[in-house]
Parts: C-alpha cells; sequence; structure tokens
C-alpha cells in the first residue's frame, strides 16, 4: 500500500439490522484520504457520514469490505484490537461536544491523555486553542463554542494519527463555527494532521483538500482541490 494515503475504503458496507429491516448505511463506498489533507466528506443528513466517521474511528465494525487506516485493515481486528487502535490514533470532536460534565476543562483533557503513550501537554494545548484561562471551568459553566475547543483539545492532545471530526460545527453560531474551523485548519496545515470532517454544510468545502461528496452511502464525486481557501474567506 502506497504510504501516503492514511485512510483507503473499498466498498466498504455497513447494515443495520433494527426491526427487522436492513438499512445500508454505507452501500459501497471507496476513496483515498492521503495522509495531512483536510478532508471534508459532504452529504445530507442521513447519507451515512457518521456511520463511515465510526468505522473509520473504530468505534463500530463494518458489514463488508475494506477499511484501512494508516495501512490496518479495520474490518480484521476484534474489539479489544479495535479498542486500542482507538486509543492511540483517532481523535474525536463531535457535534455536541460529549464532554464530562462532572470533570473540569483540564481534567477532561488529562482524562483522554492518560492511556496514550506520546501525549502532548493538557494544559499547553488548552492554551493553544485560546482556553488558558478556562482549564478549572467545568463544561456547564462555558460557552457552546468553548466547549467544542475543549473537546478539539482532547483529541488532539492525545496525539493521533488522525482527527476525525462530525459536524464540529453544527451546534454552534456562525463566528464560533468559523473559530473552530479555524483551529482544525491549524491542526493540518502547522501540526501536519490528518483531519477529517463530516457535513451538510457545502459552505465548509472551500477549505478542504479534498472533498468527498457521498450519497445514500456511497461516494458518488471526489474534488481535489489545488487551492483551499482559508476559513476566514469562506462564508454561509
Ligand atoms: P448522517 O450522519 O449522514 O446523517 P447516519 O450515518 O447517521 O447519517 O445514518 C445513515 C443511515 O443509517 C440512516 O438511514 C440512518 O437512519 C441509519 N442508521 C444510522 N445508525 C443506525 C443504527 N444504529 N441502527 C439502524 N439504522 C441506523
Ligand atoms: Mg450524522
Amino acid at each position: 500500500m502506497a504510504a501516503k494515503y492514511i485512510v483507503r475504503a473499498r466498498n466498504v458496507v455497513k447494515t443495520y439490522h433494527t426491526g427487522g429491516e436492513a438499512v445500508r448505511a454505507l452501500n459501497g463506498m471507496s476513496f483515498d484520504v492521503a495522509a495531512g489533507e483536510l478532508t471534508v466528506i459532504l452529504g445530507q443528513s442521513g447519507s451515512g457520514k457518521t456511520t463511515l466517521l465510526n468505522a473509520m474511528g473504530g468505534m463500530d465494525t463494518i458489514t463488508s469490505g475494506d477499511l484501512y487506516v494508516g495501512g490496518v485493515n479495520l474490518r480484521k481486528l476484534n474489539t479489544p484490537a479495535l479498542t486500542e487502535y482507538r486509543r492511540r490514533n483517532v481523535g474525536f470532536v463531535f457535534q455536541f461536544y460529549n464532554l464530562m460534565p462532572n470533570l473540569t476543562a483540564l481534567e477532561n483533557v488529562e482524562l483522554a491523555t492518560e492511556l496514550s503513550k506520546h501525549a502532548y501537554d493538557p494544559e499547553k494545548v488548552l492554551k493553544s486553542v485560546g482556553l488558558g484561562a478556562r482549564m478549572k471551568h467545568f463544561p456547564g459553566q462555558l460557552s457552546g463554542g468553548e466547549q467544542q475547543r475543549v473537546s478539539i483539545a482532547r483529541a488532539i492532545a492525545k496525539n493521533p494519527k488522525i482527527l476525525l471530526c462530525d459536524e464540529p460545527t453544527g451546534a454552534l453560531d456562525y463566528e464560533t463555527g468559523k473559530v473552530v474551523l479555524g483551529i482544525l485548519q491549524e491542526m493540518c496545515r502547522k501540526h501536519k494532521k490528518t483531519v477529517i470532517i463530516v457535513t451538510h454544510n457545502a459552505a465548509i468545502k472551500d477549505i478542504a483538500d479534498q472533498v468527498i461528496y457521498i450519497k445514500n452511502g456511497k461516494c458518488i464525486r471526489r474534488e481535489h482541490n489545488p487551492a483551499p481557501k482559508s476559513v476566514k474567506e469562506i462564508e454561509w
């Protein structure tokens, strides 16, 4: 496998069985993501974005096909191996932050770094996302944008190979959403992280190196953008 690609999906299928009915959330998806790229996966609600992200993050298994991340075929990993994979390789950013409410910002980040051998210093990472003065606050004492910055700090502090972001601006107002996107873009440009953002917001695609359009669980088009815009230049 060419080392250039950190993610390779080949005919990935995910079928959910609920109430006797089968739903093909991923219906033969194939694409590549180069290491260090910022990729935006764009699709309407129900197109399979969260399912795909959870599969890449080892939070869920796939039904058939091959999904390589960092050279490892996730379909071949059992549950303990997937847990280990998730701990070591992936940082997650969720739409609704998913912070532990009874832990401070700093403790939330520390919790994520405890199991990681190559973690960054939690305080430094929180400072780098502009939260140096908010480290002792609990999530309930922070704004949505601040909570999302804590969750980005939590994802980054593990020093993962890949940052997976599920509608990271979905719950934020316009200006705050742009701040958060700016941090994610900087993670990619300055810190050379592979960043994958799934969203239904087409305006976000202009900041990406690659845009993957998905519909009904299929990748319908891929575009490579030779001149991605900075977050300041986009509007929605
Ligand atoms: P998106 O994130 O793009 O909105 P999802 O990946 O959440 O899409 O969902 C894709 C499809 O799979 C939808 O039809 C959804 O109803 C279905 N789906 C998602 N999760 C489950 C689940 N746990 N059980 C059954 N069906 C599911
Ligand atoms: Mg979703």
